[in-house]
């Protein structure tokens, strides 16, 4: 019983810990009150240098063994190691094993040993040893406690390479993502300045040209602005990056900004082919925001047009509680299948595929609408009842009180 709470005592701090070698003493302190012996060690097998190294050991010196490698050949801790089972030895002097190295150099006398190897996925990594049976000699029992030691501590060891491997990915993705961030930060900026000499002139040559030629300057210009509301979104993913300390927040008006966006999209000339609808609240409803947080209702309002065929209706409802704003646009239009409604908010998700899309866009929109909900600290989803159904967009922000 009392081995059991020890053994449970060692899976605790297995959980509990998260580094490897301050886990690894611990068990060897258990293990020495387990066995009731003298000192325990932990070697693990260098594959480069094909020999077998101390780790931790408590009972002897570990500075001083952690500089005597072990031979695999000529040693018990070796003959654990290649015929991957437990040993006792209970007279280690007169053992022809015996790798006297360990005992001249620290003067640690062993006279008896058990020693398990230690296996992850059928590959084995080290040896556990106890030594120095204090009372009488390591028996069978002694084993198979030891044994089961030894595969807990293949479970942490596994969990700390695990971690170990996660950090890397983690690190490894930080960095990628910093290379995007750093990328779309100078490309939106260095083409902003010929973008704009190439706005500049075609809206020009529009206006100057005579027939045919103001035409394809149209075009031109018409191209430009795509472009620039590319930026755009680039710009803004980039302030989504550097995440909350770029926000610049001030108490702003929802309905006012909202109906703004509204009646300027109301104008487009695509727009007139809708039935649009604006519901405002019953009372004045303020934000915490960033002026910025607009974009996200640009957006919305955006796609609810695209993707709505003409005729559609478009409705926008602004409504509160004591707490919370909610904005609702509501389209007629195309539809979202359930299995699409949250990914259509990761970064350049679209639900066609880019080369069969009869939709422009960078599936981007989406994705910064949520960036900029969440640093406003509200959020935002879509439902709908599956394509061809329309969809209903929300989004819920914390009310200021004014
Ligand atoms: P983009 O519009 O540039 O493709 P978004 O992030 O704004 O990028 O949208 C991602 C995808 O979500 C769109 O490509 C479209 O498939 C889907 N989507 C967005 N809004 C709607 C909507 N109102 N109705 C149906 N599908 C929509």
């Amino acid at each position: 019983m009392e081995y059991l709470d020890r053994l449970i005592a060692i899976n605790q701090m297995l959980s509990s810990e998260l580094e490897l070698k301050p886990q690894l003493k611990s068990i060897l302190s258990k293990v020495v009150e387990m066995l009731s012996c003298d000192a325990a060690s932990i070697m693990f097998y260098d594959e480069d240098e094909e020999l077998l190294n101390f780790s931790v050991s408590v009972g002897a010196e570990s500075d001083e063994l952690a500089a005597i490698p072990i031979p695999v050949e000529g040693s018990i801790a070796g003959l654990i190691f290649t015929q991957r089972t437990p040993m006792i030895i209970n007279d280690v002097p007169k053992n022809p094993d015996y790798f006297t190295v360990v005992e001249e150099r620290t003067g640690y006398q062993v006279r008896s040993l058990l020693g398990v190897p230690i296996i992850i996925r059928e590959r084995t990594i080290g040896v556990l040893e106890g030594l120095n049976k204090i009372e009488g000699e390591f028996t069978e029992a002694d084993a198979q406690l030891l044994s089961l030691v030894a595969a807990q501590t293949s479970v942490a060891i596994n969990n700390a390479h695990i971690i170990e491997e996660l950090q890397q990915a983690n690190e490894e993705l930080r960095q990628a993502d910093k290379l995007k961030a750093d990328f779309m930060a100078v490309a939106s900026h260095e083409l902003r300045t010929p973008l704009g000499i190439i706005l500049g002139y075609a809206t020009f040559l529009k206006e100057e040209a005579k027939g045919e030629f103001s035409e394809h300057a149209g075009t031109v210009h018409a191209a430009a602005m795509r472009l620039r509301a590319l930026l755009e979104d680039m710009t803004n993913m980039n302030l989504l990056y550097t995440g909350a300390t770029e926000l610049r927040l001030r108490p702003i008006q929802i309905q006012n900004m909202i109906k703004t966006i509204f009646d300027d999209i109301s104008q487009m000339a695509k727009a007139v082919d809708y039935q649009l609808e604006f519901i405002p609240p019953s009372q004045d409803l303020w934000v915490n925001a960033d002026e910025r947080l607009q974009k996200v209702f640009e957006n919305l309002l955006n796609n609810a047009i695209r993707f709505t065929p003409p005729k559609g209706e478009i409705v926008v409802r602004i409504s509160a509680t004591e707490g919370e704003i909610l904005v609702e646009v509501q389209d007629s239009g195309i539809g979202i299948h359930p299995n699409e409604v949250e990914r259509i908010f990761a970064h350049f998700y679209q639900v066609e595929h880019h080369m069969r899309r009869r939709y422009e866009g960078l599936g981007l929109g989406l994705a910064i609408a949520r960036g900029m909900v969440d640093l406003h600290h509200g959020r935002i989803w879509a439902e709908s009842d599956g394509p061809g159904k329309g969809s209903t967009f929300k989004v819920l922000l914390p009310r200021f009180a004014i």
